[in-house]
């Protein structure tokens, strides 16, 4: 068979502005879909709705463009794929392997739930995983699946449906063949590999970038990270993440335009110079508001 051609991704969740951590997960999945001549995609995930703001959207996706950021087709919207979603859950269930569930979060971590076979008809949406596989990452090398996962959640009780749900439907349907994220994620990767086969898939390969640490922990929009726009130039953040990244900047200049900045950094990027773990991000110009 063909190898298929490099598809990446990012795939920002429309809950928050894109701070210096998103830019830095999409500058490396940008450089790395590019230094392969392959495909890079936009991708949403609003399924969250009560999390997601369209204001947010618009914000992320006018700050991808003047950061440079280009993209290929049109962005997947995951708030308008609820069909895919619904027929992925069906097939699934038709498998035996989702299954409605009565369990709630606390009921789960201090028991396994035996919902399973029990022929529950409403509920959330739960999916019992196929023995799993070690995940591949390019930096953090093999990824151990937990010894016993707990069955993963498809579809709320709200009927919201799930991020592993979302994520492994979406980056299957457009043939994505490496994920390129936060090394938050790097954990998942095994279970969303067992969904993946289950659907018909093989894993694609991984990339888990080190997460940005502030002085509050991880930046993130949790705890309030400013949007990366209202700390410099397209330019300077650019900059910013590239050296957050490990990427050599040398002649690299803020005079430069933000997409001539990417190309030349996409013909110098180095897997090997990017941080394992989380790296340090100065943030003076950034105190989290008190409280949640
Ligand atoms: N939506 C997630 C985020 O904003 C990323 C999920 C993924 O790349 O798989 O952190």
């Amino acid at each position: 068979m063909p190898t298929p051609p490099y598809t990446g991704r990012f795939a920002p969740t429309p809950s928050g502005p894109l701070h210096l951590g998103s830019v830095c997960t999409c500058l490396g999945a940008f450089l790395r879909a590019r230094s392969q001549g392959g495909r890079f995609l936009l991708r949403i995930e609003d399924v969250d709705r009560g999390r997601c703001r369209p204001g947010f959207t618009d914000a992320i996706r006018r700050d991808l463009d003047a950061l440079g950021f280009t993209f290929d087709g049109e962005p997947i919207v995951q708030s308008r794929r609820d069909g895919a979603y619904e027929a992925a859950i069906a097939r699934l269930a038709k498998g035996g392997w989702a299954f409605h569930c009565a369990c709630t979060r606390a009921q789960l971590t201090r028991r396994p739930c035996p919902c399973r076979g029990r022929g529950l008809s409403a509920g959330a949406v739960r999916l019992s995983l196929p023995p799993l596989a070690p995940a591949q990452d390019l930096l953090h090398g093999a990824i151990e699946p937990p010894a016993h996962p707990a069955p993963l959640l498809l579809k709320t009780r709200d009927g919201l449906y799930a991020y592993h749900l979302a994520c492994v439907v979406d980056d299957l349907e457009s043939g994505v063949t490496e994920v390129v994220r936060g090394a938050d994620l790097l954990g998942q990767s095994p279970l969303q590999d067992g969904l993946r086969a289950l659907l018909g898939g093989t894993p694609p390969a991984y990339l888990h970038l080190p997460l940005l640490l502030g002085a509050h922990g991880k930046l993130s929009k949790q705890n309030r990270a400013p949007a990366a726009l209202s700390l410099g130039t397209p330019q300077e953040i650019l900059l910013r993440c590239l050296a957050l990244l490990g990427q050599d900047t040398s002649g690299l200049s803020g005079a430069m335009a933000p997409r001539d900045l990417l190309r030349a950094a996409t013909s110098r990027l180095s897997l090997g110079a990017i941080p394992r773990h989380g790296v340090p991000c100065p943030t003076s110009q950034w105190t989290p508001p008190p409280g949640p």
